[in-house]
């Protein structure tokens, strides 16, 4: 035999079962962003390397370790596997002068890729939906997008997931907080790591978000961006947190989130929750108001979120909540070949009904397995009923319906025969 191949380390299969859960949690969003006015946005998964160079900041996680960048043999192009998508959707957005006539709220659905150490909820092919909306400047478009992501996880059935919110400010206000930092991190030197020494003068908002035990301490005291917003921005944080507060949604603000890219100001917030280990963040996003202008586009606002596919999942599971596995509604038992090809004109009937329908395959040189194995099958489809294409029966126009659940007593006689030319009249009670 010849080896076995895997898939790449950190890209995992979705399979039946577990992929019904997928479509499950992807139509309820669908519904959720009809609700909301978002449409939805597909992009290419592979877009220029200097998209995201330009987008994300030189000196971020992303950037710097984490993407999956390759020249293309034929052309020498530097391109890479999208790490996000929302310089994706600005890089689209700006391309065809999608802001022309106004602001657009817009949704995706699908893979990104991160070279990082995969564990239980990180991996290095994962799944993001995210919701942004461009060309709208006022708060009332943060708090929807938050209001969004709250109700989606209404939606889900999730419990005990936390709002944090912070504010970045602008620019200018974040330069002058950035000198006072430097100059606080630079006084307490001996405390800080190696990866916060190397990123004191690049990214020094980036220390405030490491997870180092021996350096909290030190940071809890640092100076707070928060200290150096001017009036607008406090204005615009303010009106944020007054709708939020109007619909009852509670938040906690934490002054040192500061989220991965460079793009953000302003608002940002993260969706955490305690029951996933330390993976628990299962959406981030905010205001980022400068990267359509840094892409090349004409300036415009804009603001939005990502969740982690995966995280929300493992936190449906992790609280027990089930997820309806399909099953078809009825499975077709084919004692004799010689009856199939009139058989499947039935279930094609049945189908266009409505029924879910799994034939019976089986067959071999000597035809379609005995009845004993087709009825073994048919317990193991889930369906609720069998359909036995006796040839008998079937000479006469007739089908026999079987329950295969709920009916304890006597399931046998509990057997029906329907007309076939009545499928659609006994469609219905399949399906019920
Ligand atoms: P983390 O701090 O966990 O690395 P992040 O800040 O890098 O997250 P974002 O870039 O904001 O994450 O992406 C939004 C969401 O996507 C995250 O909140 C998380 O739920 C999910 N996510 C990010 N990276 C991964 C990954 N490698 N595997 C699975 N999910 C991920
Ligand atoms: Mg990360």
């Amino acid at each position: 035999m010849a080896e076995k191949l895997t898939a790449v380390k950190g890209m995992n299969d979705i399979l039946p079962p577990d992929s019904a859960r997928w479509e499950w949690l992807e139509g309820k969003v669908r519904s959720l962003m009809g609700l909301y006015a978002y449409r939805n946005i597909r992009t290419p998964i592979v877009e220029p390397t200097s998209l995201f160079v330009r987008g994300l900041g030189e000196v971020t996680d992303i950037v710097e370790k984490e993407m999956y960048s390759f020249e293309d043999r034929l052309n020498g192009e530097a391109l890479t596997l999208r790490p996000e998508n929302t310089a994706g959707v600005v890089r689209a957005v700006v391309e065809h002068s999608m802001l022309y006539e106004g602001g657009k709220r817009l949704y995706y659905m699908g893979p990104m890729f991160r070279h990082e150490r995969p564990q239980r909820g990180r991996y290095r092919q994962f799944h993001q939906i995210g919701a942004e909306a461009l060309g709208f400047a006022g708060a009332e478009v943060d708090a929807e997008l938050i209001l969004l992501a709250d109700a989606l996880w209404k939606e889900l059935g999730l419990k005990d997931v936390r709002l944090e919110l912070n504010s970045l400010g602008q620019p200018e206000e974040r330069k002058q907080h950035r000198a006072a930092l430097i100059a606080y991190l630079e006084a307490n030197n001996e405390v800080l790591d190696d990866e916060a020494r190397r990123r004191l003068h690049s990214n020094p908002l980036r220390i405030l978000d490491s997870k180092n035990p021996l350096m909290q301490a030190m940071l809890e005291q640092a100076p707070k961006l928060m200290s150096f917003l001017g009036a607008a921005s406090l204005a615009h944080f303010n009106r944020v947190k007054d709708i939020l507060d109007a619909h009852g949604i509670s938040y906690r603000i934490n002054p040192r989130l500061v989220r991965g890219m460079d793009y953000y100001n302003l608002t940002v917030f993260e969706f955490v929750t305690e029951s996933l280990g330390s993976q628990g963040t299962i959406c981030g996003g905010g205001r980022y108001d400068y990267l359509i202008e840094q892409i090349g586009g004409k300036a415009a606002p804009a603001v939005g979120w990502a969740l982690g596919v995966e995280r929300v999942l493992e936190l449906i599971r992790e609280q027990g909540q089930t997820v309806d596995i399909p099953a078809p509604d009825a499975y077709a038992v084919i004692p004799d070949a010689q009856t199939l090809p009139a058989a499947l004109r039935v279930l094609t009937a049945l189908r266009s009904a409505g029924v879910s329908v799994q034939m019976h395959a089986g067959a071999n040189a000597d035809g379609m397995g005995s009845m004993k194995s087709q009825f073994k099958k048919a317990d193991g489809s889930g369906a609720r009923f069998a359909l036995i294409f006796g040839v008998d029966e079937f000479a006469q126009g007739c089908v026999a319906v079987k329950p295969l659940r709920g009916s304890k007593t006597g399931s046998a006689e509990a057997q029906t025969l329907q007309r076939l030319d009545d499928a659609a009249g006994w469609a219905h009670v399949l399906r019920s």
